[in-house]
């Protein structure tokens, strides 16, 4: 293949690239865009393998089917619940490669120093970053903040002593700075992810995503590949530009929550079930009267939906609640909903809910005011006022459903436990509040079945 051949395929799949991204954009065109950028990939795997720049077939024969197992076998088996996880992972495996191939550059003799150093630099952030975030979410270590004395001096030190290896590798190209830069990078990126409490895991798992193609686009300086930098400045962009909505979305800044400590504090309202204080419980057969004689219901789904797989009786209860007894039914969806961003629109598609249904925070919060009832499915935290009243939560400054502003409103989760940022919520001991304890599967089967014999 020749090499205007080869720029023209790494053209096209940069072009199917752009295209998926924006596919990805919607849930309505996420399956279009997904293909896209199989295909985009496809392209560039196949140019790749038959250009002047791949002569050892054993060794990318082997690379090839290991990552195609490593790639294939979780994939099928993850669930939907533990995808951030497996982001998480492949992020981490992505910093990784940009690693193994700085030092292989290194090896070979390339003179793109500061190219090569900032590749390995922000890949091994990227690496270790990852492991700690696919630790936490996996609950392999607390998920809570850990910190300790001196934690933000010590990183800031780390950092000061990386940026002048890197500066030092550059005008030395000595060889065991190299190394030494890659082994600090490392540590760095683990004490910097440590601080950082599980809620704020989809943000920090954004960010390292943006870091393994900000690390491509260095390693794709040194080797001279148009397709790595075009593709890394892709993913560098689009995962700064998710990690920024993200944290609108819980009224943070970005660097508030990199430089972590939230979430360390238990922040305990146990005074909530005071003695005076107690949650009401009702059954499902209470909710179904409630709800067929309501004018408008909010259905607010959350993690427990998606651990319950709820999604599709859910969408038999509202039809049933709008067909048979002329009830309206939309669903709020909040932007960190779940374990991931996108969650619940992905579980709700899955369940056909017609996508106009599907209101996100901004446009609907106003409108529980004027419900009759918020049917909060699994949810917790996204719904807790702490986020609004107390300044120790891991949850403060976090826009809120107000599903308390609705007559009544039912939660349906197993117990009062809290969710998981670990702050209670006190709306399950307020006095429109009915608890509807069970498994979100359950409870709404038998809410269904109730509706259905009316
Ligand atoms: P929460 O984690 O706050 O609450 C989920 C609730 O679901 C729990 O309190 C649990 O209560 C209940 N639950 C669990 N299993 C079941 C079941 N089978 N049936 C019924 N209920 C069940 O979820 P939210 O969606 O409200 O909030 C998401 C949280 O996750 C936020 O703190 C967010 O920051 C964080 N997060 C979000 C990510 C994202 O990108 N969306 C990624 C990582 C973290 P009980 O045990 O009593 O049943």
């Amino acid at each position: 293949m020749t090499n205007s051949f080869l720029a023209f395929a790494y053209l096209l799949s940069s072009i199917l690239f752009i295209f998926s991204i924006r596919g990805l954009a919607s849930p309505e065109t996420a399956r279009r865009g997904n293909l896209l950028g199989m295909l985009g990939m496809a392209i560039a795997i196949l140019a790749t393998l038959f250009s002047p720049l791949v002569s050892e077939y054993v060794w990318v024969a082997g690379a090839i089917l290991l990552g195609g197992i490593l790639g294939t076998i979780p994939a099928l088996k993850v669930k939907m619940t533990s995808l951030p996880q497996m982001v998480a992972a492949f992020n981490g495996l992505g910093g990784l490669s940009s690693v193994f191939i700085a030092i292989a550059e290194i090896l070979a003799g390339s003179q793109t120093y500061l190219e090569t150093s900032l590749g390995l630099l922000i890949g091994a952030l990227a690496f270790s970053g990852s492991v700690i975030a696919f630790a936490k979410l996996q609950g392999l270590i607390s998920a809570r903040a850990m910190v300790f004395p001196l934690q933000q001096t010590l990183n800031l030190l780390l950092g000061l002593a990386v940026v002048g290896l890197c500066a030092w590798f550059v005008i030395s190209g000595d060889r065991n700075i190299f190394y030494a830069l890659a082994v600090l990078s490392i540590l760095l990126g683990f004490l910097l992810i440590l601080p950082i409490g599980g809620a704020d895991m989809p943000v920090v798992i954004s960010v390292l995503n943006s870091y393994s193609g900000l690390a491509a686009v260095g390693i794709g300086f040194s080797l001279n590949n148009v397709l790595l930098i075009t593709v890394g400045s892709l993913v560098g962009a689009s995962g700064a530009i998710l990690s920024y909505i993200m944290t609108k979305a819980m009224n943070r800044s970005l660097a508030n929550v990199m430089l972590g400590g939230f979430g360390a504090k238990t922040v305990a309202a146990s005074n909530l079930a005071g003695e005076d204080k107690q949650a009401h419980a009702g059954s499902p057969a209470d909710a179904a009267f409630i709800m067929e004689n309501a004018n408008k219901v909010i259905i607010v789904p959350g993690y427990g939906m998606a651990v319950a797989q709820a999604q599709h009786v859910l969408k038999e209860m509202a039809d049933d609640l709008h067909n048979k007894f002329g009830v309206e039914v939309k669903y709020a969806v909040h932007p960190v909903a779940g374990r991931m961003p996108g969650h619940m629109n992905v579980l709700l598609a899955e369940a056909n809910v017609p996508y106009e249904e599907v209101f996100e925070l901004e446009d609907i919060n106003r409108e529980f005011a004027t419900a009759d009832v918020a049917y909060v499915i699994g949810a917790n935290d996204v719904t807790n006022p702490m986020a609004k009243t107390n300044p120790d939560s891991p949850i403060y400054g976090m826009p809120i459903l107000d599903v308390e502003k609705a007559k009544t409103v039912f939660f349906v989760k197993r117990s009062l436990a809290t969710g998981y940022s670990g702050v209670e919520n006190p709306l399950f001991y307020a006095d429109n509040t009915i608890m509807l304890y069970g498994d979100a599967k359950k409870v709404t089967e038998e809410i269904v079945n109730v509706l259905e014999n009316k």
